[in-house]
């Protein structure tokens, strides 16, 4: 997780020739762009992409709580921002050595969660099953601390943004869904011959 967060004020200079941005309605364009008053670019303003894991062990899953705002203080899983040269997988296994001290493998993807400006921050965070964890859970220098949790010890009421919520919500479905189908595959299986 890197510390800085989109601005909700918009930039002010091209980042091609640094020349002056204004807000104009293009022909081209469905709503009013930034353009360029020199080299006549237009700067886009699209999401971050924010990667990471949500880990089991032994039952419970792993959850870190934020040093740094915003948010400080509460529950999260480790995730942060893409680099722009990784895959979602590689930022969502980096940012959990990085942020709890664990490797893992991204495994199955658990959702896609947005949270559109200007309300939030316009920040797309993909969340993958962290696999096979291996080392010792420990806080990095962004985390509080890291915690492992029963399902029913889940801190609902201080996790750090409705998209941890959700994709908690959606991990926890998705473990029950599988439950229920092993258990139903067992009980499909013909019974092993004594001898
Ligand atoms: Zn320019």
């Amino acid at each position: 997780m890197t510390s800085a967060h989109f601005s909700l004020s918009p930039p002010r200079f091209c980042p091609n020739c640094g020349g002056h941005l204004s807000e104009r309605l293009l022909e081209t364009e469905d709503r009013p762009r930034l353009v360029c008053d020199q080299c006549d670019r237009i700067l886009y303003l699209n999401p971050r992409v924010v990667a990471g894991v949500i880990i089991e062990r032994g039952g419970r899953l792993l959850l870190l709580r934020r040093a740094i705002e915003p948010r400080r203080g509460t529950w999260t899983f480790p995730a942060g921002y893409m680099e722009i040269d990784e895959t979602a997988e590689e930022a969502a296994v980096r940012e959990t050595e990085e942020e709890v001290g664990l490797k893992v493998k991204a495994g199955p993807l658990v959702g896609v969660y947005s949270r559109p400006a200007p309300e939030s921050p316009g920040i797309l965070t993909v969340v993958f099953q962290g696999q096979r964890p291996t080392g010792r859970a420990k806080a990095g220098h962004e985390a509080l601390e890291a915690r492992w949790f029963a399902p029913d010890d889940i801190p609902w009421d201080d996790l750090s943004f409705p998209t941890t919520h959700s994709a908690l919500r959606d991990w926890l479905r998705a473990r029950r869904d599988t439950r229920r189908r092993s258990q139903r595959a067992a009980r499909l299986r013909p019974p092993r011959r004594a001898g």
